[in-house]
């Protein structure tokens, strides 16, 4: 698969590593740009496409991606990378999480996007058919985004294509260091539709979501995650060398969202990947004049997978989300 490798004016040969930009559209400071690096390996192999900064606040992933495409050597490389390390440069540059700043929407909650859509729409059709459609395999990498911090899993959107959902299913396994969800159209887990995972898988493209760190933090053990992870999975797929390791991986059943019904100051009893079983205090929201107005309790067992991190709630705030394994 890996004669020269291009998108638009951008290609490299193999053996070649080159970088670009990838013009979306105009706004009125200048073009809308998407920065993108071909890495063309020496030898045969798949293409692979990873993705980080759909979610620009999202900074472990975006640093593992900016580091997996600077020491990838196309020398010793089986197959072709095609690395996007900010895919919504507007939102990397103001810091918002979320939401683009140009129209308000979300990513990864429109694709596959439309070519006569708002800018952030045809943003998601571009990614989607001219560069994530250039590969056989697809990592989307994201953490929590701004207030919430997030343990670690991968995550594959089953499609019915057995072939397809095997290789996915192998794929966010190589990838994720303990925690794996899978999701189906009735038993809401992510990755959903909607996502650019979603949308790649229904277009016959492999594609896993790759979840660590979280919070607007840039922390080491978060991006090694994330490293550690996208090398099992080149690993996996025979495009460098070494051996896959196999540690136990938990399926998620589902999640669970628990909330406040007072309002107050929140004191946290919980942390992230901790075990919890039901009726367990997971925090205790304070009035402000120091009274506790409510015990927070688990509604069920389960693992700590994101914590919002906010410190004061109103009535139907999350404070907790737990898996169900
Ligand atoms: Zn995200």
């Amino acid at each position: 698969m890996t004669s020269p490798i291009a998108i638009r004016d951008l290609s490299a040969r193999r053996g070649e590593k080159k970088h670009g930009w990838l013009t979306i559209g105009e706004t009125a400071s200048g073009p809308l740009r998407m920065p993108i690096v071909l890495i063309n390996g020496r030898e045969e192999g798949p293409v692979l496409c990873v993705t980080a900064g759909v979610h620009a606040t999202e900074y472990a992933p975006i640093d593992a991606v900016m580091r997996l495409l600077t020491v990838l050597d196309p020398e010793r490389l089986h197959g072709a990378v095609i690395g996007v390390p900010v895919v919504n440069m507007r939102m990397f540059e103001h810091r918002t999480g979320f939401t683009s700043p140009l129209d308000g929407l979300n990513l990864n909650r429109i694709a596959p996007g439309r070519q006569d859509g708002s800018i952030s729409e045809v943003l998601a059709d571009i990614l989607l058919r001219e560069v994530i459609a250039a590969a056989q395999y697809h990592i989307d990498f994201h953490a929590g985004d701004l207030g919430e911090q997030l343990l670690p899993f991968a995550g594959y959107s089953l499609t019915g294509r057995r072939e397809l959902d095997a290789k996915g299913e192998a794929l966010a396994g190589a990838f994720t260091p303990r925690l794996i969800s899978l999701s189906t159209d009735d038993n809401m887990l992510p990755p959903f539709p909607g996502s650019l995972n979603y949308a790649a898988t229904r277009m016959g493209v492999v594609s896993i979501l790759a979840e660590a760190g979280g919070n607007g933090t840039l922390e080491e053990q978060d991006v090694q995650t994330h490293l550690e992870g996208a090398e099992s999975v080149m690993r996996h797929l025979g495009m460098i060398d070494g051996h896959t390791a196999n540690g136990s991986r938990i399926a998620a059943r589902s999640r669970t969202v628990i909330r406040a019904k007072r309002s107050g100051l929140v004191r946290i009893k919980v942390g992230i990947g901790d075990e919890i079983r039901l009726g367990q205090e997971v925090a205790e929201i304070v009035g402000v004049f120091g009274d506790v107005v409510e015990r927070v309790t688990s509604t069920g067992q389960g693992l700590v997978g994101l914590i919002w991190t906010h410190k004061v709630v109103n009535t139907g705030d999350p404070i907790v989300r737990y898996w169900v394994t």
